[in-house]
């Protein structure tokens, strides 16, 4: 444990990735990661001692800083998302730490939340943050949502509420929360509920609890071989997206289906086809809220698709429903078993 001015300091690890938070405007007008987490913590009004910095002073919370890549989140691999689940593990490996902090880019922050959300077992918390606007833009948001997730991060009611995305004064659990919007400051949402709390001047207020979570015990070393792609469904769209998926190595494809998860008869023989090869389809939806189910027949329907061997995805959108697909793949390999397990995963 640390001190400081005779009182026990909360340790609370950040693990700096890059993002729009890290970024600054090039000669060009375009904003580039560069910036290291120490100099967020700093610009974030945090007082620094030899990399080891006190956001308060007060000996309340100490933060240890630490670079793990500094990549726009629209670039990451899979293998840069492992890194972060490896480095997220490694940190809470201390006991002394009581929570960690992942400053991310907003593009896919709802990816990485929601894989580490899987794959981490331990009810310290664990917050993702970033910002809309570049930190050398005069209403930089960086800062606040920063101190905002460090304090969550130490707060011991945040405990057993896993993965949290805190962003714009919301607290969102990580599976579910989407990028909402592209500039907004107001960026990530739960289209399918609601924030589980916000950050009211510094402090966490809490107005419920996170869905039932599975934790599920994935090696590292599987998630990016789970090669997993998405196709989208629109007026005309024939299997070729998804056949050229599984040609190239696909164990899994999301169909990004119309409406509660429709397509047309041409999808759902590729579907047939790739479920015959053992690949598994996860099935979701263009559509903002609400789940998806096999309602509709005609040959080309919802019910189509779950009879070819889709599997619904509940109410998690492509990119969640990918890293799920991704991680249960890692976790399971056979793709009988992965289909089975899907709903158990979907709260
Ligand atoms: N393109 C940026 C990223 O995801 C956007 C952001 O961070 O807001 O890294």
């Amino acid at each position: 444990m640390s001190t400081a001015g005779g009182v026990t300091a909360r340790r609370v690890v950040v693990l700096g990735t890059g993002g729009t938070i890290a970024s600054r405007l090039d000669e060009h007008g375009a904003a580039q990661p560069v910036d290291s987490v120490g100099a967020l913590v700093h610009g974030a009004g945090v007082d620094a001692v030899d990399g080891v910095d006190s956001v308060d002073g007060q000996g309340g919370v100490v933060v240890i800083a630490r670079d793990l890549f500094i990549k726009d989140s629209s670039a990451l691999t899979t293998a840069d998302q492992a890194v972060i689940v490896r480095e997220v593990r490694a940190a809470l490996a201390d006991p002394t730490v009581a929570g960690v902090v992942v400053t991310h880019g907003t593009d896919t922050a709802e990816e990485t939340a929601y894989l580490l959300d899987l794959l981490y077992d331990d009810d310290r918390p664990v917050v993702l943050t970033g910002a809309q606007r570049p930190a050398d833009a005069p209403d930089a948001d960086g800062p606040r949502n920063l101190r905002d997730a460090v304090q969550v991060a130490a707060d011991p009611t945040a405990r057993g509420l896993g993965v949290l995305v805190v962003f714009d004064g919301l607290v969102l659990a990580a599976r579910g929360t989407r990028k909402v919007h592209t500039h907004d400051a107001a960026a990530f949402a739960q289209p399918d509920g609601g924030p589980l709390g916000r950050v009211v001047e510094g402090r966490l207020v809490l107005d419920g609890l996170p869905a039932h979570r599975e934790h599920l015990d994935a090696d590292l070393a599987g998630l990016e071989p789970a090669r997993v792609d998405i196709a989208a469904v629109y007026p005309g769209v024939d299997g070729t997206a998804l056949r050229a998926f599984a040609a190239a190595g696909a164990r899994g494809v999301v169909l990004v289906a119309t409406g509660a998860g429709n397509a047309n008869p041409a999808i759902v023989a590729a579907v047939a086809d790739l479920a015959r090869q053992g690949v598994v389809v996860g099935l979701t939806t263009r559509v903002d809220t609400g789940p998806v189910a096999g309602i509709y027949g005609g040959g080309g329907g919802g019910a189509d698709l779950v009879a070819a061997g889709a599997v619904p995805l509940g109410t998690l959108r492509a990119g969640q429903g990918r890293i799920l697909l991704v991680a249960l793949l890692a976790a399971f390999g056979d793709a009988d078993r992965v289909r089975a397990e899907i709903p158990t995963y979907l709260g």
